[in-house]
């Protein structure tokens, strides 16, 4: 593994039209030009074979990586580009990420889960988006009103995904707290922390990054980085790698919360991040 000695600025999630961002793959990368980023990768929503509104189609995943491949080499003494998808996990629902890897020739994938089945009645409780009411319905609806055992079937859900689909990047790790915001359970409780902890061995074990992700914090849904800054620290010590990503949906949301992320890192005792390169996984110090 190379390890750079200059900083460079660099993002792996971002949105497009392709899927539920805001703007062309090209505007983003013009945008990531004129904000001196040296790499830019592309996470669109991977396909997800249930109704939704945020996933790219699967009629039109070709072209969405066509439409990267091609950003990639029209810019390619400027900006390195890469091509990845943000896949969802849901078992026994969701597209292998081996598949997806395969049919796209994907340069990475970050795991995530924003919706949450329920084991019995395979139900989804969609746990993203701007509407708290959701949250708070699906909770009430699918889970009987009962936080921790929906909160726990989140993390059981990212623990499976992490274990069987071994994504190269975990994304927004704790999510799940978002729309709860302190007020049915504290991220402090035990139960909550033993949950987390679980996770976050999970992906120790299987070496992937975790993302640190402010986009909560710059919507104004939350107060804290996806995984709150307090776990940094441990996870530091239990040898993860971190990658700073801003979950851009707008051009405008490349360099949110980018600075107060990259001290929160710093703070927690770290020295390099995780980025993406023409050769796979690289660190750069920061
Ligand atoms: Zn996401
Ligand atoms: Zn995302």
């Amino acid at each position: 593994m190379t390890t750079f000695a200059v900083m460079i600025r660099t993002n792996f999630h971002t949105h497009s039209l392709f899927c539920d961002g805001k703007d062309t793959i090209e505007a983003f990368v013009k945008a990531a030009l004129e904000h001196d980023f040296q790499r830019l990768g592309f996470s669109g929503h991977a396909p997800v074979p249930i109704d939704n509104g945020f996933a790219i189609r699967s009629g039109s995943l070709q072209n969405y990586c066509d439409s990267v491949r091609q950003n990639q080499q029209k810019y390619k003494d400027q900006i390195e580009v890469f091509l990845g998808l943000e896949a969802d996990f849901i078992p026994g629902v969701t597209i292998p990420f081996n598949e997806l890897r395969e049919s796209c020739g994907l340069d990475y994938i970050i795991g995530s889960v924003h919706l949450v089945s329920n084991k019995e009645s395979g139900e989804l409780w969609f746990i993203d988006g701007p509407d708290r009411d959701i949250y708070d319905l699906g909770m009430k609806n699918l889970f009987g009103d009962d936080i921790r055992a929906a909160v726990s079937a989140y993390f059981e859900q990212v623990k499976t995904m992490i274990q069987q689909e071994r994504p190269d990047i975990v994304g927004h790790i704790d999510k799940i707290k978002m729309h709860n915001n302190e007020r049915f359970f504290s991220t402090s409780d035990k139960w909550y922390s033993d949950l987390m902890i679980e996770v976050l061995e999970a992906s120790a074990e299987i070496g992937a990054i975790v993302e640190v992700n402010p986009r909560g914090v710059y919507k104004g849904r939350c107060e804290e980085l996806f995984p709150g800054k307090e776990w940094l620290p441990l996870m530091k010590e239990m040898g993860i790698q971190v990658m700073l990503n801003s979950d851009a949906h707008h051009p405008d949301d490349l360099m949110k919360e980018y600075h107060s992320s990259l001290d929160a890192i710093r703070k927690a005792g770290y020295m390099k991040l995780a980025v993406w390169s023409k050769n796979g996984l690289e660190e750069v110090e920061i």
